[in-house]
């Protein structure tokens, strides 16, 4: 989508601190990290929230929970424990339209979170 943050970075016309990159997948880190790991992880594929997943992205998004794993534990956080997280729409505050799972870790994460 032409006017889509994320499919801006995932295209290379914005610059980010990618981390991860395959076929599927690009993850990179937030810019205003919340925690010592924070990576988005986003699909290629635009697609603006979780509502608008269909059986069809079912893979997609097990293979994102499985690159959340995958990082984590490169970082050294996949036994002390790792946090992720999709926000939909305005009461979880989503503020960008291209759905990413944060992945935070690196210090003890609150329960609920805020
Ligand atoms: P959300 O509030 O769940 O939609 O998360 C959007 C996230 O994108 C926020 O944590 C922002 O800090 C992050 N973000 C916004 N712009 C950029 C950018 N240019 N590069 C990396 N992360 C960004
Ligand atoms: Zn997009």
């Amino acid at each position: 989508m032409s006017d889509c943050l994320f499919c801006k970075i995932i295209s290379g016309q914005i610059p980010a601190a990618i981390v991860h990159q395959d076929d599927a997948l690009v993850g990179f880190r937030d810019i205003s990290p919340k925690a010592p790991l924070h990576v988005l992880i986003v699909p290629r594929q635009h697609i603006a929230t979780l509502n608008d997943l269909t059986a069809n992205d079912d893979a997609l998004v097990g293979s994102m929970a499985r690159l959340a794993a995958t990082l984590a534990k490169e970082h050294g956080y996949d036994q002390g424990g790792f946090r992720t997280v999709f926000n939909c729409n305005a009461d979880a505050g989503q503020t960008v339209f291209h759905i990413h799972m944060h992945l935070l870790a690196g210090r003890p994460l609150n329960w609920p979170p805020g």
